[in-house]
């Protein structure tokens, strides 16, 4: 059930069926190399979420494009909010969906600039007396390591042909570099938006770091730079390599994973009937 495309009348309807989850996929508008468009994140996540949602029925919100990408405005098509801004739509955005009737919302994360910001939302949001929930997870957690890893462990995976295994196990036992605009992500808009995604752009500018701020974090006591250190090291805001080994098929393997994990996260959502009661109590 899409927000969007629900009229008036269907609203009652949908806050029973989905057991007043709603859920928010969040993600931002910025460079991914000059392979992806500026809008992975959101797509990807909206695209999870509204998988997600025809096998655990939940309302899903329109896809938020407004992330956190501080330390981006030299690259073209990144929209860089003030985290005020950011802090305070989040929190009217809770209070206008809660208002409509969705006692449960699940932000879901798709860019990793945002991890910050949202648990330091949820963290302060759930001390103050209110009549829903917001909580959040971040929908990174399955990738072409891990498919290595199950492919290695002798799972079958009807998706992919000989050549889609063959270089995610080379790609694997490599360890080539992936962390944004890498195979997981192309693998990702391949699937789902393939006229966005242009392969052959990949090596114009590169994705292997430059290292400069290792000297700060690759110690026990590292500091945290944040977006600043990871633009510093990642400076065309693309961590990976060997682009030209992702494919459609890859990224459907991902996708279904991640939608599955959606899944059971809305249904875990769905059935705590605990949380909000256990919260009211100690607001008093
Ligand atoms: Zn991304």
């Amino acid at each position: 059930m899409l927000w969007e495309n629900l009229r008036e009348g269907e609203f009652e309807r949908a806050i029973e069926a989905s057991g007043g989850v709603c859920v928010v996929p969040i993600g931002c508008l910025e460079m991914h190399g000059q392979h992806l468009p500026v809008g992975t994140d959101t797509q990807t996540c909206y695209h999870i979420a509204k998988e997600a949602a025809k096998i655990e029925p939940v309302v899903v919100f329109p896809g938020q494009y407004f992330g956190s990408v501080p330390g981006l405005q030299a690259y073209k098509g990144a929209i860089d909010l003030s985290l005020e801004l950011r802090l305070r739509m989040l929190d009217e955005l809770c209070a206008e969906i809660a208002r409509n009737g969705f006692k449960k919302i699940l932000l879901l994360n798709g860019h990793g600039g945002n991890c910050a910001t949202f648990s330091a939302f949820v963290r302060n949001t759930v001390h103050t007396k209110k009549d829903y929930l917001v909580v959040a997870r971040n929908d990174f957690q399955y990738g072409v390591q891990r498919l290595a890893r199950e492919i290695k462990a002798g799972q079958k995976f009807p998706e992919l042909t000989d050549e889609d295994i063959k270089n995610v196990l080379d790609f694997s036992e490599h360890e080539y570099a992936s962390g944004h605009a890498c195979i997981n992500e192309t693998s990702i808009m391949l699937a789902i938006n393939p006229e966005s995604v242009d392969v052959s752009r990949a090596d114009e500018v590169t994705g292997i770091s430059t290292h400069r701020v290792d000297r700060l974090t690759q110690k026990p006591y590292a500091l945290d730079g944040g977006c600043g250190f990871w633009v510093l090291n990642q400076p065309n805001c693309f961590d990976g390599e060997h682009i030209e080994m992702s494919s459609a098929n890859i990224g459907k393997v991902i996708l279904r994973k991640r939608i599955e994990y959606q899944a059971e996260a809305c249904r875990l959502l769905k059935e705590d009937d605990a949380l909000l009661s256990d919260y009211a109590e100690r607001w008093g």
